[in-house]
C-alpha cells in the first residue's frame, strides 16, 4: 500500500474521521477472533459489541422490572410477567448489528479503507494482515497506531473453566436465558453482570476471591454490594473455585473453596460467568519484530504522554496501552488528539486525570476524581475532608423502595476554599449526575463553590450542592425533609 503520509491503524474507536478528514490517507484493520465459545460479532471493537451497549441495555431491561414493582403503587395495573430473555437478546443484538452497519457507513463516507483482516507486524513500517480465508495483504504506513484492546481472561488453573465457562464476550451474544449463573470476578464487569441478570429475575451469584472493585473508593465498593446482596444477589465474599464439573443433564457442578476456613462448598448453576479480568490483545501483534516494548507483567504498550510506544511512529491508545483507564470515552479522545497532531493542528496531549465513569450496578455508581483512600494518601488526613450524606431518592417514597445505600460523598482539600479532588455518587441515574460534576471538577472546582451552585430541586443531584456534614464532624449524615 503506497504511503502518502498515512496514518494505519488497528481499529481506533470513532477516531478514524478526524484523521481522514484531516487529508491523511488511512487504513483501519480490524479482526474478531471468536471467543473459545465460537461467539463473533461486527466491527466497532468490545464498547460496541461486547461491553457498554449491550451491558447499558441489559442493565435498563433489568431497572424496568424495578419500574414495573414500583408501577402499582403510582396506580398503574400492570400484569407482574416473567422476563422474556430471547425477546431482550434480539433486540439489542439487533441495535449492536446497526451500529457495526453505521460505523462501516462512516469509513466509506470518509475514504477510509477498512480491511477485515488479523494484523500484525513484519518490521516496524509494515503489517501484515491476514483475512479470515488465510489471504495475506502487506501494508506499509509512516505512522501506525494500535488499539487492539483485551479480552476476557480465563483462569488457567481451574478444571472445566475453558471447557464449560463463558465471559462477557459471550453473554451478551446469547439467545437463551443463561438461567441460573455463577459470576465468578470482583470487577465492575463481573458486579455489572451479576446485577442486571439478578435484576432480570434470575437467580445469580457473584463469587469474590477478596475485595469488590478494587480500583475505586472502597466505602463505595462496599455499599454497591450491600446493596445488591439485599436486593437477590447471592455474594460469596473470600471463595474461590476450584473446578467446574458437567452433569449428566445440562447442569454444571462448581467447587470452591472459603479461603478463611479452607473449607469446600459445591453449587450446582446453568452457566459459569468468568469476570476476573481482561489481557491485552498484543499476544499475535508480533511487537518485537516492530522492536515495540510492552509491560512484562501486564502485556500491555508501554507509551509515553504523547501516545507514542517505544518506536517513535508507532503508537498505542486505549485498552492495549499501559496506565490508561480502560474506558471508551477515554481510547476515543485519545485517538482524536492523536490524530490531530500528526497532522500538525495541534499540539494538545490527551489528559488523563478526573476521568469521570460510573459502574452500572442495580443501584448506581458514578465517580470522578480521587477515591477518600487515595486522597488521604496524596495529601495525607489532615488535610482531607469529606463531606457525605444519606439521602432518599423522591421517586424511592411511594413505592417505599430501600434508600440505605444511596449515598454521596464528596473529597476535598481541608484549607480553604476547598479544592474538591473527588466526587462519589451511589444512586439512580449516577452517570448522569456525574458527568455535569466532572465539569466543575475539571475546571478546579471548590467546595464553597460546590454548595454555592442552585439545586435543581426535587432531584438526586441537587444533594451534592446540599453536602455541609463532613466526616469529621461525626454529625449524623442522613437528609432528612425535602
Ligand atoms: C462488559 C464490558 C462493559 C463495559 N462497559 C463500559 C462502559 O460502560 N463504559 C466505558 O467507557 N467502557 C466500558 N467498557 C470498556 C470499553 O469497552 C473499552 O475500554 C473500549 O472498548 C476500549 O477501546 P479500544 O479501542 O482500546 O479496544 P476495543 O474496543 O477492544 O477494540 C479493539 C479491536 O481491535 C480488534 N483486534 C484485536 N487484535 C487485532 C489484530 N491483531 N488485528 C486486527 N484487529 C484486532 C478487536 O477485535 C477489536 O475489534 C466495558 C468493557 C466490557 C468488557
Amino acid at each position: 500500500m503506497a504511503t502518502r503520509s498515512c496514518l494505519l491503524a488497528w481499529r481506533i474507536p470513532r477516531t478514524e474521521e478526524p484523521a481522514a478528514q484531516l487529508g491523511k490517507k488511512v487504513a483501519v484493520l480490524d479482526y474478531v477472533e471468536p471467543s473459545p465459545r465460537g461467539t463473533r460479532w461486527g466491527l466497532g471493537g468490545t464498547c460496541v459489541n461486547v461491553g457498554c451497549i449491550p451491558k447499558k441495555l441489559m442493565h435498563q431491561a433489568a431497572l424496568l422490572g424495578g419500574m414495573i414493582r414500583d408501577a402499582p403503587h403510582y396506580g398503574w395495573r400492570v400484569a407482574q410477567a416473567p422476563h422474556d430473555w430471547a425477546t431482550m437478546a434480539d433486540a439489542v443484538q439487533n441495535h449492536v448489528k446497526s451500529l457495526n452497519w453505521g460505523h462501516r457507513v462512516q469509513l466509506q463516507d470518509r475514504k477510509v479503507k477498512y480491511l477485515n483482516v488479523k494484523a500484525s507486524f513484519v518490521d516496524a513500517h509494515t503489517v501484515c494482515g491476514v483475512s479470515k480465508g488465510g489471504e495475506e495483504t502487506l501494508l506499509s504506513a509512516e505512522h501506525i497506531v494500535i488499539a487492539t484492546g483485551g479480552r476476557p481472561r480465563y483462569p488457567t488453573h481451574i478444571e472445566g473453566a475453558l471447557e464449560y465457562g463463558i465471559t462477557s464476550d459471550d453473554l451478551f451474544w446469547l439467545k437463551e436465558s443463561p438461567g441460573k449463573t455463577l459470576v465468578v470476578g470482583a470487577s465492575y464487569v463481573a458486579l455489572e453482570c451479576a446485577g442486571f441478570l439478578t435484576g432480570l429475575g434470575l437467580d445469580t451469584t457473584v463469587m469474590i476471591r477478596s475485595v469488590p472493585l478494587r480500583a475505586f473508593d472502597q466505602q463505595m465498593a462496599s455499599l454497591v454490594t450491600e446493596h445488591m446482596a439485599g436486593h437477590g444477589t447471592r455474594v460469596l465474599r473470600g471463595c474461590a473455585p476450584e473446578r467446574v464439573e458437567k452433569l449428566p443433564g445440562q447442569q454444571l457442578r462448581v467447587t470452591w473453596v472459603d479461603l478463611a476456613s479452607d473449607r469446600k462448598d459445591a453449587g450446582t448453576f446453568d452457566t459459569v460467568l468468568w469476570a476476573i479480568g481482561r489481557v491485552p490483545e498484543t499476544a499475535s501483534l508480533n511487537l518485537e519484530k516492530a522492536g515495540v516494548r510492552t509491560n512484562p507483567v501486564t502485556g500491555k504498550i508501554l507509551v509515553d504522554a504523547q501516545e507514542a510506544t517505544s518506536i517513535r511512529h508507532i503508537y498505542a491508545i486505549g485498552d492495549v496501552a499501559e496506565g490508561r483507564p480502560e474506558l471508551t470515552p477515554t481510547a476515543i479522545m485519545a485517538g482524536r488528539l492523536l490524530a490531530q497532531r500528526l497532522s500538525g493542528r495541534t499540539s494538545d496531549l490527551m489528559d488523563y486525570s478526573s476521568v469521570p465513569t460510573t459502574v452500572f450496578t442495580p443501584l448506581e455508581y458514578g465517580c470522578v476524581g480521587l477515591s477518600e483512600e487515595a486522597a488521604v494518601a496524596r495529601h495525607g488526613e489532615e488535610h482531607v475532608e469529606v463531606y457525605h450524606a444519606f439521602y432518599k431518592p423522591l421517586e424511592f417514597t411511594v413505592p417505599q423502595r430501600d434508600a440505605s445505600q444511596c449515598y454521596i460523598k464528596m473529597v476535598c482539600l481541608r484549607e480553604p476554599p476547598q479544592l474538591v479532588l473527588g466526587l462519589h455518587f451511589l444512586g439512580p441515574n449516577a452517570g448522569e449526575v456525574t458527568q455535569g460534576f466532572a465539569l466543575g471538577i475539571k475546571c478546579g472546582a471548590s467546595f464553597q463553590q460546590v454548595i454555592r451552585t442552585v439545586g435543581i430541586h426535587p432531584t438526586c443531584a441537587e444533594e451534592v450542592a446540599k453536602l455541609r456534614i463532613s466526616k469529621r464532624s461525626g454529625l449524623d449524615p442522613t437528609v432528612t425533609g425535602c
